[in-house]
Protein backbone atom coordinates (compact mmCIF):
# COMPACT_ATOMS: atom_id res chain seq x y z
CA UNK A 1 0.00 0.00 0.00
CA UNK A 2 1.07 3.37 -0.63
CA UNK A 3 3.03 5.66 2.04
CA UNK A 4 1.74 9.36 1.60
CA UNK A 5 5.16 10.96 2.93
CA UNK A 6 6.40 13.56 5.05
CA UNK A 7 8.07 16.81 3.20
CA UNK A 8 11.27 17.86 4.83
CA UNK A 9 14.05 20.13 3.95
CA UNK A 10 12.71 20.62 0.05
CA UNK A 11 11.85 16.76 -0.33
CA UNK A 12 9.30 13.63 1.08
CA UNK A 13 10.72 11.74 3.17
CA UNK A 14 9.21 8.63 4.10
CA UNK A 15 8.00 8.04 7.88
CA UNK A 16 9.91 6.72 10.78
CA UNK A 17 7.30 5.83 13.50
CA UNK A 18 5.20 2.78 13.84
CA UNK A 19 1.86 3.95 13.85
CA UNK A 20 0.20 4.04 10.51
CA UNK A 21 -3.33 6.11 9.65
CA UNK A 22 -4.90 4.92 7.38
CA UNK A 23 -6.01 7.23 4.41
CA UNK A 24 -9.40 5.62 2.77
CA UNK A 25 -11.72 6.33 -0.69
CA UNK A 26 -14.65 7.52 0.58
CA UNK A 27 -16.26 6.43 -2.36
CA UNK A 28 -15.68 3.22 -2.47
CA UNK A 29 -14.91 2.59 1.26
CA UNK A 30 -11.42 1.35 1.12
CA UNK A 31 -8.05 2.15 2.16
CA UNK A 32 -6.31 3.81 -0.55
CA UNK A 33 -3.06 4.63 1.23
CA UNK A 34 -1.64 5.54 4.43
CA UNK A 35 0.40 8.21 6.65
CA UNK A 36 2.86 7.14 9.29
CA UNK A 37 1.89 9.81 11.63
CA UNK A 38 5.49 11.61 12.93
CA UNK A 39 6.75 11.15 16.52
CA UNK A 40 8.11 14.01 18.97
CA UNK A 41 11.63 13.71 16.91
CA UNK A 42 10.50 13.49 13.53
CA UNK A 43 8.30 17.07 14.32
CA UNK A 44 11.45 18.57 15.80
CA UNK A 45 13.21 17.59 12.98
CA UNK A 46 10.76 19.46 10.85
CA UNK A 47 10.97 22.52 12.76
CA UNK A 48 14.85 22.40 13.42
CA UNK A 49 14.80 22.84 9.15
CA UNK A 50 12.09 25.61 9.13
CA UNK A 51 14.38 27.16 11.93
CA UNK A 52 17.54 26.94 9.76
CA UNK A 53 16.20 28.27 6.72
CA UNK A 54 14.93 31.49 8.93
CA UNK A 55 17.68 33.66 8.29
CA UNK A 56 17.78 33.14 4.92
CA UNK A 57 14.56 33.47 4.22
CA UNK A 58 13.72 36.64 6.04
CA UNK A 59 16.82 38.29 4.71
CA UNK A 60 15.08 37.64 1.44
CA UNK A 61 14.06 40.90 -0.50
CA UNK A 62 10.55 41.85 -0.46
CA UNK A 63 10.35 41.85 -3.69
CA UNK A 64 11.91 38.26 -4.26
CA UNK A 65 9.14 36.85 -1.47
CA UNK A 66 6.46 38.39 -3.75
CA UNK A 67 8.03 36.96 -6.72
CA UNK A 68 7.80 33.29 -5.46
CA UNK A 69 4.18 33.89 -4.37
CA UNK A 70 3.82 34.94 -8.05
CA UNK A 71 5.33 32.33 -9.38
CA UNK A 72 3.19 29.74 -7.01
CA UNK A 73 0.12 31.26 -8.17
CA UNK A 74 0.97 30.35 -11.48
CA UNK A 75 1.78 26.77 -10.51
CA UNK A 76 -1.31 26.32 -8.44
CA UNK A 77 -3.13 27.68 -11.65
CA UNK A 78 -1.34 25.34 -14.32
CA UNK A 79 -2.14 22.05 -11.88
CA UNK A 80 -5.76 23.27 -10.97
CA UNK A 81 -7.18 20.03 -12.57
CA UNK A 82 -5.10 17.43 -10.66
CA UNK A 83 -5.16 19.23 -7.44
CA UNK A 84 -8.66 19.14 -7.39
CA UNK A 85 -8.42 15.56 -8.51
CA UNK A 86 -6.45 14.99 -5.47
CA UNK A 87 -8.62 16.55 -2.91
CA UNK A 88 -11.65 14.36 -4.53
CA UNK A 89 -9.91 11.49 -4.53
CA UNK A 90 -9.26 11.54 -0.89
CA UNK A 91 -11.51 13.95 0.51
CA UNK A 92 -14.70 12.30 -1.67
CA UNK A 93 -16.13 16.01 -3.03
CA UNK A 94 -16.63 16.75 -6.55
CA UNK A 95 -13.93 17.60 -8.93
CA UNK A 96 -16.32 21.14 -9.24
CA UNK A 97 -16.15 21.39 -5.99
CA UNK A 98 -12.84 20.77 -4.99
CA UNK A 99 -11.97 23.34 -8.02
CA UNK A 100 -13.92 26.01 -5.94
CA UNK A 101 -12.13 25.31 -3.28
CA UNK A 102 -8.88 25.73 -5.44
CA UNK A 103 -9.87 29.32 -6.79
CA UNK A 104 -10.65 30.43 -3.12
CA UNK A 105 -7.19 29.04 -2.26
CA UNK A 106 -5.49 31.05 -4.99
CA UNK A 107 -7.29 34.22 -4.00
CA UNK A 108 -5.16 33.70 -0.85
CA UNK A 109 -2.19 33.44 -2.86
CA UNK A 110 -2.85 36.13 -4.80
CA UNK A 111 -3.49 38.60 -2.27
CA UNK A 112 -0.16 37.27 -0.07
CA UNK A 113 2.18 38.12 -3.76
CA UNK A 114 1.15 41.73 -2.95
CA UNK A 115 1.38 41.87 0.82
CA UNK A 116 4.27 44.40 0.72
CA UNK A 117 2.11 46.92 0.71
CA UNK A 118 0.76 45.85 3.78
CA UNK A 119 4.35 45.65 5.24
CA UNK A 120 4.39 48.86 5.36
CA UNK A 121 5.23 51.15 8.52
CA UNK A 122 4.95 54.56 9.34
CA UNK A 123 7.10 57.37 9.81
CA UNK A 124 6.93 60.63 11.82
CA UNK A 125 9.62 62.88 10.69
CA UNK A 126 10.84 65.27 13.65
CA UNK A 127 8.97 63.95 16.92
CA UNK A 128 11.28 65.69 19.04
CA UNK A 129 13.69 67.71 18.15
CA UNK A 130 16.04 66.04 15.45
CA UNK A 131 14.26 62.65 16.58
CA UNK A 132 12.27 60.91 14.20
CA UNK A 133 10.01 57.74 15.30
CA UNK A 134 9.48 55.12 12.64
CA UNK A 135 7.60 51.58 13.00
CA UNK A 136 8.85 48.11 10.79
CA UNK A 137 6.94 45.37 10.93
CA UNK A 138 9.22 41.93 11.23
CA UNK A 139 8.38 37.87 10.92
CA UNK A 140 8.07 35.98 13.93
CA UNK A 141 10.52 33.08 13.35
CA UNK A 142 9.23 29.46 12.55
CA UNK A 143 5.36 29.40 12.82
CA UNK A 144 3.24 26.21 12.26
CA UNK A 145 -0.02 25.39 11.16
CA UNK A 146 -2.37 22.76 11.61
CA UNK A 147 -5.52 21.88 9.22
CA UNK A 148 -8.80 20.02 8.94
CA UNK A 149 -9.77 17.49 6.50
CA UNK A 150 -12.64 19.29 4.71
CA UNK A 151 -10.50 22.15 3.16
CA UNK A 152 -7.55 20.24 2.40
CA UNK A 153 -5.68 22.55 0.11
CA UNK A 154 -7.64 25.92 0.68
CA UNK A 155 -7.28 26.41 3.99
CA UNK A 156 -3.54 25.66 4.68
CA UNK A 157 -3.09 28.12 1.78
CA UNK A 158 -5.35 31.01 4.58
CA UNK A 159 -2.33 30.27 6.36
CA UNK A 160 0.90 29.50 4.78
CA UNK A 161 0.89 32.40 2.14
CA UNK A 162 0.72 35.47 4.39
CA UNK A 163 2.95 33.40 6.73
CA UNK A 164 6.21 33.13 3.94
CA UNK A 165 5.58 36.51 2.20
CA UNK A 166 6.06 38.12 5.55
CA UNK A 167 9.31 36.04 6.04
CA UNK A 168 8.40 33.52 8.12
CA UNK A 169 9.24 29.54 7.89
CA UNK A 170 6.50 26.86 8.34
CA UNK A 171 5.31 23.65 8.87
CA UNK A 172 1.92 22.40 8.11
CA UNK A 173 0.17 19.47 10.24
CA UNK A 174 -2.42 18.69 7.59
CA UNK A 175 -5.50 16.26 8.31
CA UNK A 176 -4.55 12.69 8.24
CA UNK A 177 -7.97 11.85 6.40
CA UNK A 178 -6.37 13.16 3.11
CA UNK A 179 -2.93 14.64 3.81
CA UNK A 180 -1.48 14.19 -0.17
CA UNK A 181 -2.41 17.84 -1.68
CA UNK A 182 -0.14 19.08 1.53
CA UNK A 183 2.31 17.50 -0.75
CA UNK A 184 1.89 18.56 -4.17
CA UNK A 185 1.26 22.39 -3.09
CA UNK A 186 5.09 21.64 -1.09
CA UNK A 187 6.31 21.29 -4.32
CA UNK A 188 5.05 23.37 -6.22
CA UNK A 189 6.63 25.76 -3.40
CA UNK A 190 9.65 23.96 -3.78
CA UNK A 191 9.25 24.67 -7.78
CA UNK A 192 8.47 28.20 -7.28
CA UNK A 193 11.95 29.40 -5.84
CA UNK A 194 11.18 29.14 -2.34
CA UNK A 195 14.69 27.73 -0.11
CA UNK A 196 14.38 23.94 1.36
CA UNK A 197 13.44 23.67 4.86
CA UNK A 198 10.68 27.34 4.89
CA UNK A 199 7.72 25.24 4.46
CA UNK A 200 7.77 21.40 5.54
CA UNK A 201 4.88 19.06 6.38
CA UNK A 202 4.72 16.63 9.16
CA UNK A 203 1.91 14.20 8.31
CA UNK A 204 0.13 12.54 11.65
CA UNK A 205 -2.40 13.48 14.86
CA UNK A 206 -2.31 14.71 18.04
CA UNK A 207 1.16 13.81 19.05
CA UNK A 208 2.57 15.85 16.50
CA UNK A 209 0.65 18.68 17.46
CA UNK A 210 1.71 18.23 20.74
CA UNK A 211 5.15 18.64 19.84
CA UNK A 212 4.59 21.99 17.96
CA UNK A 213 2.67 23.47 21.14
CA UNK A 214 5.63 22.85 23.21
CA UNK A 215 8.36 23.63 20.77
CA UNK A 216 10.01 26.41 22.19
CA UNK A 217 11.30 27.35 18.22
CA UNK A 218 7.63 27.55 17.22
CA UNK A 219 6.61 30.98 17.82
CA UNK A 220 2.73 30.88 16.28
CA UNK A 221 0.43 28.47 15.81
CA UNK A 222 -2.57 28.60 13.67
CA UNK A 223 -5.24 25.67 13.59
CA UNK A 224 -8.58 25.37 12.10
CA UNK A 225 -10.78 22.10 13.09
CA UNK A 226 -13.63 21.66 16.11
CA UNK A 227 -14.22 23.80 18.91
CA UNK A 228 -13.05 21.63 22.06
CA UNK A 229 -9.73 20.83 19.52
CA UNK A 230 -9.25 24.69 18.56
CA UNK A 231 -10.00 25.91 22.75
CA UNK A 232 -7.19 23.79 23.91
CA UNK A 233 -4.65 24.21 21.43
CA UNK A 234 -5.71 27.80 22.07
CA UNK A 235 -5.13 27.49 26.10
CA UNK A 236 -1.99 25.02 26.00
CA UNK A 237 -0.63 27.47 22.97
CA UNK A 238 -0.93 30.52 24.53
CA UNK A 239 0.19 29.06 28.18
CA UNK A 240 3.50 27.76 26.30
CA UNK A 241 3.69 31.49 25.19
CA UNK A 242 3.12 31.20 21.67
CA UNK A 243 0.85 33.70 19.42
CA UNK A 244 -2.48 31.41 19.00
CA UNK A 245 -5.10 31.63 16.70
CA UNK A 246 -7.69 28.64 16.24
CA UNK A 247 -10.87 28.77 14.53
CA UNK A 248 -13.05 26.46 15.34
CA UNK A 249 -16.79 24.85 14.67
CA UNK A 250 -19.74 26.36 13.69
CA UNK A 251 -23.59 26.19 13.83
CA UNK A 252 -24.59 28.25 10.72
CA UNK A 253 -28.68 29.98 10.63
CA UNK A 254 -29.94 31.01 7.36
CA UNK A 255 -33.08 33.69 8.55
CA UNK A 256 -35.94 33.57 5.80
CA UNK A 257 -38.10 36.46 6.73
CA UNK A 258 -41.45 36.33 5.66
CA UNK A 259 -41.44 38.75 2.47
CA UNK A 260 -38.46 36.81 0.80
CA UNK A 261 -38.27 34.96 -2.41
CA UNK A 262 -38.99 31.92 -1.54
CA UNK A 263 -37.43 30.15 -4.65
CA UNK A 264 -33.97 31.81 -4.08
CA UNK A 265 -33.90 31.24 -0.35
CA UNK A 266 -34.73 27.64 -1.53
CA UNK A 267 -31.91 27.18 -4.04
CA UNK A 268 -29.87 29.06 -1.52
CA UNK A 269 -30.58 26.69 1.47
CA UNK A 270 -30.09 23.67 -0.61
CA UNK A 271 -26.75 24.72 -1.94
CA UNK A 272 -25.35 25.85 1.45
CA UNK A 273 -26.84 23.16 3.16
CA UNK A 274 -26.16 20.13 1.03
CA UNK A 275 -22.71 21.58 -1.20
CA UNK A 276 -20.02 20.01 0.00
CA UNK A 277 -22.72 17.03 2.00
CA UNK A 278 -22.26 20.00 4.57
CA UNK A 279 -19.07 19.33 5.45
CA UNK A 280 -18.18 22.98 5.68
CA UNK A 281 -17.66 25.14 8.20
CA UNK A 282 -19.93 27.82 6.57
CA UNK A 283 -22.15 25.57 5.49
CA UNK A 284 -25.59 26.35 6.45
CA UNK A 285 -27.27 23.85 9.34
CA UNK A 286 -30.18 25.76 10.37
CA UNK A 287 -33.14 27.48 8.34
CA UNK A 288 -35.14 29.75 10.64
CA UNK A 289 -38.34 30.26 8.68
CA UNK A 290 -39.77 33.14 10.35
CA UNK A 291 -44.04 33.51 9.78
CA UNK A 292 -45.61 32.80 6.78
CA UNK A 293 -43.00 31.58 4.85
CA UNK A 294 -42.03 28.00 6.51
CA UNK A 295 -44.65 26.12 4.66
CA UNK A 296 -43.55 27.15 1.08
CA UNK A 297 -40.05 27.39 2.25
CA UNK A 298 -39.55 23.47 3.23
CA UNK A 299 -41.85 22.65 0.07
CA UNK A 300 -39.81 24.23 -2.02
CA UNK A 301 -36.75 22.54 -0.13
CA UNK A 302 -37.82 18.99 -0.43
CA UNK A 303 -38.64 19.15 -4.13
CA UNK A 304 -34.91 20.30 -4.98
CA UNK A 305 -33.33 17.60 -2.33
CA UNK A 306 -35.22 14.94 -4.66
CA UNK A 307 -32.90 16.50 -7.73
CA UNK A 308 -29.39 16.43 -6.20
CA UNK A 309 -27.40 14.04 -7.71
CA UNK A 310 -25.40 12.21 -4.96
CA UNK A 311 -22.16 9.77 -6.13
CA UNK A 312 -18.77 9.13 -6.51
CA UNK A 313 -16.44 12.56 -7.74
CA UNK A 314 -15.52 9.87 -10.59
CA UNK A 315 -19.10 10.30 -12.01
CA UNK A 316 -18.66 13.92 -13.79
CA UNK A 317 -22.51 14.08 -13.07
CA UNK A 318 -22.67 13.97 -9.49
CA UNK A 319 -23.53 17.14 -6.98
CA UNK A 320 -22.89 15.67 -3.78
CA UNK A 321 -20.17 13.06 -2.60
CA UNK A 322 -19.55 10.92 0.40
CA UNK A 323 -18.83 11.92 3.91
CA UNK A 324 -15.23 11.32 4.92
CA UNK A 325 -15.39 8.45 7.51
CA UNK A 326 -17.71 5.52 8.03
CA UNK A 327 -17.52 6.61 11.73
CA UNK A 328 -18.48 9.91 11.31
CA UNK A 329 -21.36 8.85 8.13
CA UNK A 330 -22.98 6.51 10.92
CA UNK A 331 -22.87 9.68 13.50
CA UNK A 332 -24.33 12.45 11.45
CA UNK A 333 -27.11 9.00 10.29
CA UNK A 334 -27.53 8.70 14.04
CA UNK A 335 -29.13 12.46 14.42
CA UNK A 336 -31.71 11.18 12.37
CA UNK A 337 -32.69 8.02 14.51
CA UNK A 338 -32.64 10.55 17.16
CA UNK A 339 -35.15 13.11 15.52
CA UNK A 340 -37.51 12.34 18.39
CA UNK A 341 -40.82 14.92 17.73
CA UNK A 342 -39.36 16.85 14.93
CA UNK A 343 -40.75 16.34 11.24
CA UNK A 344 -38.40 14.24 9.11
CA UNK A 345 -39.07 15.26 5.54
CA UNK A 346 -36.52 13.34 3.92
CA UNK A 347 -34.53 10.93 5.46
CA UNK A 348 -30.93 10.51 3.42
CA UNK A 349 -30.81 7.36 5.20
CA UNK A 350 -33.85 6.06 2.52
CA UNK A 351 -31.75 6.77 -0.44
CA UNK A 352 -30.13 3.85 -2.12
CA UNK A 353 -26.44 4.51 -2.16
CA UNK A 354 -26.57 4.59 1.89
CA UNK A 355 -26.67 1.56 1.43
CA UNK A 356 -23.53 0.74 -0.35
CA UNK A 357 -19.69 0.50 0.82
CA UNK A 358 -18.57 4.10 0.10
CA UNK A 359 -19.73 6.62 2.99
CA UNK A 360 -22.45 8.15 1.19
CA UNK A 361 -25.67 9.61 3.04
CA UNK A 362 -28.49 11.41 0.88
CA UNK A 363 -29.47 14.83 1.68
CA UNK A 364 -32.26 15.01 4.29
CA UNK A 365 -34.42 17.44 6.00
CA UNK A 366 -36.00 17.77 8.95
CA UNK A 367 -39.15 20.60 10.18
CA UNK A 368 -39.70 21.73 12.66
CA UNK A 369 -36.70 20.88 15.04
CA UNK A 370 -37.11 21.67 18.64
CA UNK A 371 -34.52 23.89 19.97
CA UNK A 372 -33.17 21.55 23.00
CA UNK A 373 -32.93 18.30 20.24
CA UNK A 374 -29.22 17.89 19.47
CA UNK A 375 -30.08 18.40 15.82
CA UNK A 376 -30.36 21.92 16.60
CA UNK A 377 -27.36 22.17 19.71
CA UNK A 378 -25.09 20.35 18.08
CA UNK A 379 -22.14 21.06 14.82
CA UNK A 380 -23.52 17.64 12.72
CA UNK A 381 -21.22 18.70 9.75
CA UNK A 382 -23.27 16.47 7.33
CA UNK A 383 -25.85 16.79 4.61
CA UNK A 384 -28.73 17.19 7.33
CA UNK A 385 -30.73 20.52 7.05
CA UNK A 386 -32.92 21.73 10.26
CA UNK A 387 -35.78 23.86 10.19
CA UNK A 388 -36.63 25.79 13.02
CA UNK A 389 -39.90 28.11 13.17
CA UNK A 390 -40.73 31.52 14.26
CA UNK A 391 -43.35 33.73 14.62
CA UNK A 392 -40.65 37.33 14.32
CA UNK A 393 -37.59 38.13 13.49
CA UNK A 394 -36.99 38.80 17.23
CA UNK A 395 -37.13 35.35 17.74
CA UNK A 396 -35.37 34.58 14.82
CA UNK A 397 -32.29 37.21 16.10
CA UNK A 398 -32.22 35.42 19.26
CA UNK A 399 -31.54 32.09 18.47
CA UNK A 400 -28.81 33.19 16.29
CA UNK A 401 -27.46 35.19 19.22
CA UNK A 402 -28.26 32.61 21.74
CA UNK A 403 -26.13 29.66 19.85
CA UNK A 404 -22.86 28.81 21.12
CA UNK A 405 -21.14 29.58 17.77
CA UNK A 406 -20.90 32.57 15.79
CA UNK A 407 -18.65 31.83 12.48
CA UNK A 408 -21.71 32.77 9.48
CA UNK A 409 -24.75 33.62 9.38
CA UNK A 410 -27.23 34.89 6.67
CA UNK A 411 -30.50 36.69 6.05
CA UNK A 412 -32.88 36.47 3.12
CA UNK A 413 -35.31 39.57 2.65
CA UNK A 414 -36.13 42.00 0.31
CA UNK A 415 -36.31 44.42 3.04
CA UNK A 416 -32.89 46.21 3.08
CA UNK A 417 -33.82 48.12 6.20
CA UNK A 418 -34.25 44.44 8.21
CA UNK A 419 -31.16 43.04 6.54
CA UNK A 420 -29.53 45.90 7.45
CA UNK A 421 -30.83 45.79 11.16
CA UNK A 422 -29.74 42.44 11.03
CA UNK A 423 -26.23 42.75 10.12
CA UNK A 424 -26.08 45.80 12.59
CA UNK A 425 -27.84 43.25 15.60
CA UNK A 426 -26.07 39.58 15.11
CA UNK A 427 -22.92 38.28 17.07
CA UNK A 428 -21.52 36.58 14.11
CA UNK A 429 -17.93 37.19 12.65
CA UNK A 430 -19.25 36.82 8.92
CA UNK A 431 -22.74 38.06 7.75
CA UNK A 432 -24.80 37.15 4.28
CA UNK A 433 -26.98 39.31 2.91
CA UNK A 434 -29.29 37.02 0.24
CA UNK A 435 -25.68 35.32 0.57
CA UNK A 436 -26.00 31.89 2.34
CA UNK A 437 -22.63 31.42 2.66
CA UNK A 438 -20.67 34.70 2.96
CA UNK A 439 -16.74 33.44 3.21
CA UNK A 440 -15.12 37.06 2.88
CA UNK A 441 -12.76 37.50 -0.27
CA UNK A 442 -9.28 36.97 0.43
CA UNK A 443 -8.77 41.06 1.13
CA UNK A 444 -10.69 40.59 4.29
CA UNK A 445 -10.41 38.34 6.64
CA UNK A 446 -12.30 35.74 7.82
CA UNK A 447 -13.27 34.61 11.29
CA UNK A 448 -16.26 34.10 13.61
CA UNK A 449 -17.08 34.84 17.06
CA UNK A 450 -17.82 33.20 20.34
CA UNK A 451 -16.84 28.92 20.46
CA UNK A 452 -16.00 29.67 16.31
CA UNK A 453 -13.13 31.70 17.38
CA UNK A 454 -10.28 31.74 19.98
CA UNK A 455 -7.72 34.35 19.73
CA UNK A 456 -7.68 38.06 18.76
CA UNK A 457 -6.90 38.14 15.22
CA UNK A 458 -8.81 36.46 12.21
CA UNK A 459 -7.54 34.63 9.29
CA UNK A 460 -5.90 35.59 6.22
CA UNK A 461 -6.23 39.17 4.74
CA UNK A 462 -5.11 42.06 6.26
CA UNK A 463 -5.32 40.31 10.16
CA UNK A 464 -3.38 37.44 8.44
CA UNK A 465 -0.55 39.98 8.11
CA UNK A 466 -0.62 41.20 11.17
CA UNK A 467 -1.09 37.89 13.19
CA UNK A 468 2.74 36.77 11.23
CA UNK A 469 4.64 40.13 12.18
CA UNK A 470 5.29 42.00 15.16
CA UNK A 471 6.11 45.53 15.02
CA UNK A 472 9.30 46.97 16.01
CA UNK A 473 9.09 51.34 17.05
CA UNK A 474 12.72 53.01 16.06
CA UNK A 475 12.79 56.07 17.83
CA UNK A 476 16.34 58.03 15.67
CA UNK A 477 18.45 60.73 16.54
CA UNK A 478 21.15 61.40 14.06
CA UNK A 479 24.21 63.32 15.89
CA UNK A 480 24.05 66.98 15.16
CA UNK A 481 26.86 68.93 17.65
CA UNK A 482 24.73 71.70 17.95
CA UNK A 483 21.67 70.40 20.01
CA UNK A 484 23.68 67.81 22.11
CA UNK A 485 23.25 67.67 26.14
CA UNK A 486 23.20 65.41 29.27
CA UNK A 487 20.03 65.21 30.10
CA UNK A 488 18.92 63.02 33.18
CA UNK A 489 15.15 63.49 32.56
CA UNK A 490 12.51 61.46 31.35
CA UNK A 491 12.30 61.73 27.20
CA UNK A 492 10.60 64.50 26.51
CA UNK A 493 8.66 64.63 22.50
CA UNK A 494 9.59 68.76 22.82
P1 LIG B 1 -10.57 18.13 13.94
O1 LIG B 1 -10.66 19.14 15.05
O2 LIG B 1 -10.92 16.72 14.24
O3 LIG B 1 -9.09 18.09 13.33
C1 LIG B 1 -8.44 19.27 12.89
C2 LIG B 1 -6.94 19.06 12.99
O4 LIG B 1 -6.58 18.87 14.36
C3 LIG B 1 -6.44 17.84 12.23
O5 LIG B 1 -5.20 18.17 11.65
C4 LIG B 1 -6.29 16.80 13.32
O6 LIG B 1 -5.28 15.85 13.05
C5 LIG B 1 -5.92 17.62 14.54
N1 LIG B 1 -6.42 17.06 15.80
C6 LIG B 1 -7.54 16.31 16.00
N2 LIG B 1 -7.68 16.02 17.30
C7 LIG B 1 -6.65 16.59 17.95
C8 LIG B 1 -6.25 16.64 19.31
N3 LIG B 1 -6.95 16.07 20.27
N4 LIG B 1 -5.12 17.33 19.62
C9 LIG B 1 -4.40 17.94 18.66
N5 LIG B 1 -4.73 17.92 17.36
C10 LIG B 1 -5.84 17.26 17.00
O7 LIG B 1 -11.48 18.71 12.75
P2 LIG B 1 -11.84 17.99 11.36
O8 LIG B 1 -12.81 16.90 11.63
O9 LIG B 1 -10.63 17.72 10.57
O10 LIG B 1 -12.59 19.21 10.62
C11 LIG B 1 -13.94 19.51 10.84
C12 LIG B 1 -14.10 20.61 11.85
O11 LIG B 1 -13.36 21.76 11.44
C13 LIG B 1 -15.54 21.10 11.96
O12 LIG B 1 -15.83 21.34 13.33
C14 LIG B 1 -15.54 22.42 11.19
O13 LIG B 1 -16.53 23.35 11.56
C15 LIG B 1 -14.19 22.92 11.51
N6 LIG B 1 -13.76 23.90 10.53
C16 LIG B 1 -13.77 25.21 10.89
C17 LIG B 1 -13.41 26.17 9.98
C18 LIG B 1 -13.41 27.61 10.37
O14 LIG B 1 -12.90 28.39 9.60
N7 LIG B 1 -13.94 28.00 11.51
C19 LIG B 1 -13.02 25.81 8.69
C20 LIG B 1 -13.01 24.46 8.35
C21 LIG B 1 -13.38 23.50 9.28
Amino acid sequence: MREIKHWLDGAAVSGGGGRRLPVWDPATGEQQAYVVAATADETARAVASAARAFPEWRAASLSRRSEVMFRFRELVDANRKEIASLVSQEHGKTVADAGGELARGLENIEFAAGAPHLLKGGYSEQASSGVDVYSIRQPLGVVAGITPFNFPAMVPMWMFCNALVCGNTFVLKPSEKDPSVSLMLADLLRQAGLPDGAFNVVQGDREAVETLIAHPDVQALSFVGSTPVAKSIYEQGTRAGKRVQALGGAKNHMVVLPDADVDSAADAAVSAGYGSAGERCMAVSVVVAVGAVGDPLVAAIRDRIGRIAVGPASDPSAEMGPLISREHRDKVAGYLAAAGTADVVVDGREAPISDGPGFFLGASLVDKVPTDSPLYTDEIFGPVLSVVRTDTYEEALELVNDNEFGNGTAIFTRDGGAARRFQYDVNCGMVGVNVPVPVPVAYYSFGGWKSSLFGDLHMYGPEGIQFYTRSKVVTSRWPDPATSEVDLGFPKVR
